[in-house]
């Protein structure tokens, strides 16, 4: 489950979107209803637990059995656990605000008004059913009348201005400026594929064959749908294969990507005319409204040579053929019922396992907390998440930040240099905590009770021009990338800051009526997560001002990475499915801040607790409600079809060596459980990893 996720430096919402949307999960028929308030359950909780487990032998096991037992996975879901089954109780509340604000009375405010109207233009499904794919049906026009490629930096820029996608050959975008953290600068990116990754194209194991025939089929059939015969719709999904397969062989891996250096390359504008002399690039930014001044960030240059060389020998109906693919898989989800059901049987039937599509007002509630998240966030923070709350969190905050400190004066591997320049990064970073302090301002965007298309169209074109206005502007430190009631966290390396939405702090996960163990090892550890990013294998090329800079002495970052090193030989030994294994030079810094984490919120923990007489409860004790309350975070159940998915896209290991992988690494646990030496839950004391 996406807890603690960490966004690349060039952070945007689009991005995000696909990082937080997996957390959709859970719900039973019967309590499909909204509702006005939030239901409670405990952030350490009992039934939960397998107490016939061994904690010592399976520690995921023992905190999680009973949930895995009472949790099911949904028919609409490809995998379920404590992050998603919240998301969905807040989704399921979300809904109650939105039912309420939809109806069309005179005293609703104009933030109601916006969100209401937006909701209601969603759930009219059978508007959107009988518009058909009339919505798109000028942009497809659009492609259809260029009569030679010169006016293809002009109909890409007008698909990007539509859709703000990256489905055109490239994306594009703002960003800091990775050396020079206090400038915002253009960004390209390399094209989003329909398959979920670049080695689906390339790797020749059975079941990416398999795969690979299965999109074709796919890929015909929504050409069928636009009313291609069934010769030429088996063209045009070969053609978009071929193209697609030239880009994703040009494409960084995304381990590759994970080195903040392979993803910035600064260019002024001559250098990437020069770069990619086939498209006219002056076109391309006057469409989308983006200043290509004073630079741009060409995020893969290789990929740019290999467009070109794509468009330079591809005819122009093949090109056609692959804009107009990019413009109906981008848009399917909004259109009618026969380009949705086609959209599901592939992305989340046969490649995710679910059988059910969700129920609409999911769809809805999503969309608006996608769209307008500031505005609806805004109701929800009003009503769920109290100012003590806020800072009781970031008084936790403060103390994990303070156990770093003294963690990173004691740590034996560092010299006295770096630990000089750790101390100041720390002391610059900034946590974020709940909600914006500006909320932003949507006025602008026209919202229309009768035109779900246009809504989504304009909330797009609003958030793009939001992203590329921000060039050349100071930054926006108080920014968020994430909306209040998201149940996610992140640490974001150009701000140095971590951001915790009020969705993340609520109970199961932050329960002010729970004693402090369980918060700490719960809420405490995803604080410590976020912060410990800044350290990891990836964070640590960041400087405190967010600029990627070397901070490091030689032989400090020989012995970072020795530390680096251990943990992923222990994560490469974990089997995911079938013959797959966790491919640990991805979740590398994902594992190191679960570690890391944990321990930094030990420390705060048994500082806080310092003196007092604590007293064991349900038979458990403190140290042991600890551990039990930072292993149900992670309570989960997944498809088998969907942990292949992730096991090939997903940075975070799976959820149970989330858990046991940390542990192991703790000889705190072993003393709270009475472990034995050759338990697998414990590791001898050499072969201990430990980095912070
Ligand atoms: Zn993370």
């Amino acid at each position: 489950m996406q807890k603690k996720s960490k966004p690349y430096s060039s952070v945007n919402v689009r991005q995000l979107t696909l990082i937080t949307t997996v957390l959709v999960c859970s719900t039973a028929m019967a309590q499909d209803k909204p509702t006005t308030s939030l239901p409670y359950s405990p952030s350490l909780d009992l039934t939960s637990m397998d107490r016939s487990a061994d904690p010592c032998q399976d520690m995921y096991q023992y905190s999680c059995g009973g949930w895995i037992e009472n949790n099911p996975i949904p028919a609409d879901q490809s995998r379920t656990s404590t992050y998603g089954k919240l998301y969905v109780d807040n989704q399921r509340y979300l809904w109650g605000i939105l039912e309420d604000v939809s109806r069309n009375e005179p005293n609703r405010n104009a933030t109601q008004t916006l969100i209401g109207d937006y909701f209601a233009a969603c759930m009219n499904v059978d508007a959107v059913d009988e518009a058909g794919v009339v919505p798109v049906r000028s942009a497809m026009e659009t492609i259809e009348a260029m009569t030679d490629s010169s006016a293809l930096g002009a109909t890409i820029g007008y698909l990007i201005a539509l859709t703000d996608s990256g489905s055109f050959f490239f994306g594009l975008g703002s960003e800091q400026d990775a050396r020079q953290s206090d400038t915002m600068i253009g960004s390209v990116h390399a094209a989003s594929l329909g398959l979920p990754d670049r080695d689906y194209y390339l790797d020749d194991d059975p079941l990416k064959q398999e795969n690979r025939e299965k999109y074709l089929e796919h890929v015909a059939a929504m050409f069928r749908l636009l009313g291609d015969s069934d010769a030429a719709a088996g063209i045009s999904a070969a053609t978009v294969m071929r193209i697609e397969t030239a880009l994703a062989g040009a494409s960084l891996t995304r381990v590759e990507r994970r080195d903040p250096l392979n993803v910035y390359h600064r260019k002024s504008l001559p250098e990437l005319k020069t770069m990619v002399t086939v498209l006219d690039w002056d076109a391309v930014f006057s469409a989308t409204g983006l200043n290509p001044e004073p630079w741009l960030n060409i995020v893969q240059p290789a990929f740019m040579e290999e467009m070109q060389a794509v468009i330079k020998r591809e005819s122009l109906d093949s090109l056609k053929t692959y804009l107009k693919w990019g413009l109906i898989n981008s848009r399917a989800k909004l259109l009618s019922q026969a380009f949705r059901d086609q959209h599901f049987a592939f992305y989340s039937a046969y490649l995710e396992g679910i059988s059910e599509q969700k129920p609409r007002w999911r769809t809805c509630v999503s969309m608006v907390d996608r769209q307008l998240g500031e505005a609806l966030g805004r109701e929800f923070v009003d009503r769920n998440f109290p100012p003590e709350v806020r800072e009781q969190v970031r008084e936790m905050s403060r103390q994990i930040h303070q156990v770093m400190a003294e963690r990173i004066d004691q740590l034996n591997w560092m010299s006295p240099e770096t630990q000089t320049q750790a101390k100041l990064k720390l002391a610059k970073m900034r946590d974020k905590i709940g909600y914006p302090d500006q909320w932003r301002d949507y006025s602008s965007i026209r919202v229309d009770r009768s035109d779900y298309f246009g809504n989504v169209t304009r909330a797009t074109g609003f958030e793009l021009r939001r992203q590329l206005n921000r060039i050349g502007q100071p930054v926006d430190m108080d920014e968020w990338f994430m909306s209040p009631a998201t149940v996610n966290a992140y640490y974001n390396p150009s701000m140095n800051d971590i951001n915790f939405p009020a969705g993340v702090l609520m109970p199961p996960l932050y329960d002010p009526r729970m004693d402090a163990a369980p918060n700490y090892g719960n809420t405490g550890g995803t604080i410590g997560h976020e912060l410990v990013h800044g350290f990891d294998d990836e964070g640590r090329k960041y400087d405190g001002d967010g600029n990627l800079r070397d901070w490091w002495q030689a032989e400090d970052t020989a012995a970072f990475e020795k530390g680096a090193q251990c943990v992923r030989d222990q994560y490469a030994g974990y089997r995911v499915i079938d013959d797959i294994y966790i491919n640990a030079d991805l979740t590398s810094g994902e594992d190191i801040a679960d570690l890391g984490g944990v321990v930094l919120a030990w420390d705060a923990w048994k500082k806080e607790t310092r003196g007092l007489n604590l007293m064991p409860r349900d038979e458990l004790t403190p140290e042991q409600r600890f551990f039990v309350g930072f292993a149900q975070w992670a309570c989960s159940a997944e498809r088998p079809e969907s942990l292949r998915l992730h096991a090939a896209t997903d940075p975070h290991s799976p959820p149970k060596y989330r858990i046991n992988g940390v542990v192991v690494n703790i000889p705190e646990f072993k003393q709270a459980f009475h472990c034995a030496d050759d338990a697998p839950m414990v590791k001898a004391e050499e072969d201990i990893c430990r980095i912070w």
